[in-house]
């Protein structure tokens, strides 16, 4: 792969949000690698990723079944008058026995005037098509007319028992039934390769009767910090020092998305060391991750240190926060098994912020690429104003596919950008004055401000090309959290 055809491409301005995601996932798909699998239980199936297309191997309810506890009966079989006189429809029927969960009927089917007790999830008998619930019903034992149980009746009392339906009118034909195969049919593709596994797939995987299913391996990504004034929390504070919070809210990023977590410390700004560490990291880790030293600054060696090892193109993306972001590969060194392979490289900006932002809006998406996750079908478009959606389709390999999703709500205050750049603001819900909810900033905004984060359950983004958004007016986030 080669970055330099940016450099004509984009000489010194800056990226769009969709150009970086654009480049970005043209670049990670020509480096793309046999993902390797593993079968796993569905107990630790949760997060991860399907290899493989389940085809289901059954019909799913198996069979016709009761949706109610009461009687199955032929619909036909209700006297035709009751049905039609809703003045006077009570129907009596005889109850021939029961089909109960677990215990299905196996007598004769059923003939008119005949019903069967039926419980939830009981098969329905040979002759049945409806079930009539258990509170619209009345049981009497023969000989014992005015003997009113409203209870269910005991399995085996069963030729005896007499059942009145009131209201039969309103009896339609194939009510509280549930069809074989109407939630699944058999032979249908259920859950998708690459779909991601949420506990509704794992139930419905167990519903099918699999035990173990084929999932993408985790990735391993290596993180690093960078800085000298960065300490390790626990360690003492130097004068000028500051406590590393960029490994650990990375390293819980990663870890919430199920990805194993290298954590190679805090480098110190220094070109030679970042060489050693960086090559080390590439032969262990699927993809390297660090954070700070990637602006210009006079101790900013990323950018540096990755010219010594792979190729690297330094961004400045328009979106705020999260301006300078590195892209890059690194060679693997020989000695390893990975030997003349090639591992993305994300230098992320070391304000707290940005680093997360940053993560959320092209670390995630490129992992998740990675990783065999299959890509939404419709990439959100940062369109600019004035133009027709038709420009900005992205590209099929665009890591657009793989951002978190977008959700509309309405601002609860009025929210300021800069045209040419989007901006991510913190924001949270709040119910505003008319009742209805809103969304509201989590305060102060700077890049530094982590606990902006902290109270923020999405991202607002205001598209480039919009300089203002009232309050009352619709507005995008990014939900946190969400895959
Ligand atoms: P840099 O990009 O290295 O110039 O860092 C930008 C700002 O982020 C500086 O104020 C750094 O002190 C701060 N910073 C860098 N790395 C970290 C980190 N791991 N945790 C918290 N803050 C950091
Ligand atoms: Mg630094």
């Amino acid at each position: 792969m080669s970055l330099s055809c940016f450099d004509p491409m984009f000489g010194e301005r800056m990226l769009s949000v969709d150009e970086a995601l654009a480049v970005l996932g043209d670049s990670l798909a020509a480096m793309q690698r046999l993902r390797a699998t593993e079968r796993v239980t569905l107990d630790k199936a949760v997060g991860r990723i399907l290899a493989e297309t389940i085809v289901s191997p059954l019909d799913v309810p198996a069979q016709t079944n009761a949706a109610m506890d009461g009687i199955a009966l032929a619909h036909a079989s209700l006297p035709r008058a009751t049905l039609q006189d809703s003045a006077n429809d009570a129907c009596e029927l005889r109850v021939i026995g029961s089909s109960l969960a677990g215990h299905p009927w196996h007598g004769r089917a059923l003939e008119a005037g005949e019903a069967l007790r039926i419980t939830t999830g009981a098969a329905l008998p040979v002759g049945a098509d409806s079930v009539v619930m258990q509170e619209q019903l009345q049981y009497f034992a023969t000989g014992l007319v005015d003997a009113r149980t409203d209870s269910l009746p005991a399995a085996g009392a069963g030729d005896a028992e007499r059942v009145v339906i009131e209201g039969a009118s309103s009896v339609r034909q194939g009510q509280n039934v549930r069809q074989a195969g109407e939630d699944i049919a058999c032979g249908s593709d259920v859950v998708s390769l690459g779909q991601w596994l949420t506990p509704a797939a794992v139930g419905v995987l167990a519903s099918l009767g699999l035990a173990e299913i084929t999932v993408y391996r985790p990735l391993t990504v290596a993180i690093f910090s960078t800085g000298d004034e960065v300490t390790a929390p626990g360690e003492t504070l130097s004068a000028g020092g500051i406590f590393d919070a960029n490994r650990f809210s990375l390293s819980a990023l990663l870890v919430e998305q199920g990805i194993d977590v290298l954590d190679l410390g805090i480098l110190s700004d220094d070109r030679e060391a970042l060489i050693v560490a960086l090559q080390d990291a590439a032969s262990r880790a699927d993809m390297v991750m660090t954070s700070g030293g990637v602006s210009v600054g006079e101790a900013d060696h990323v950018r540096g240190a990755l010219e010594a090892c792979g190729e690297l193109a330094l961004w400045r993306i328009a979106m705020r926060p999260g301006r300078p972001l590195a892209f890059g590969t690194l060679k693997v060194a020989v000695g390893s098994e990975k030997a003349g392979g090639q591992v993305p490289f994300f230098g992320l900006p070391g304000n707290p912020v940005a680093t997360m932002v940053t993560f959320l809006q092209f670390v995630l998406p490129a992992l998740r690429q990675m990783a065999g996750q299959q890509p939404r079908m419709t990439a959100p478009a940062h369109q600019q104003e004035g133009e027709s959606a038709m420009t900005v389709v992205p590209m099929a390999t665009s890591l657009a596919y793989w951002q978190s999703p977008r959700l509309q709500l309405i601002a609860g205050e009025t929210l300021r950008s800069r045209p040419e750049r989007v901006d991510y603001h913190r924001g949270r819900l709040v119910v505003g004055e008319d009742g209805r909810q809103v969304v509201m900033t989590t305060g102060k905004q700077g890049s530094g401000i982590l606990t902006s984060m902290l109270a923020a359950e999405c991202l607002i983004e205001i598209p480039a090309g919009c300089a203002r958004i009232d309050a009352g007016e619709p507005v995008m986030v990014q939900w946190l959290g969400a895959q």
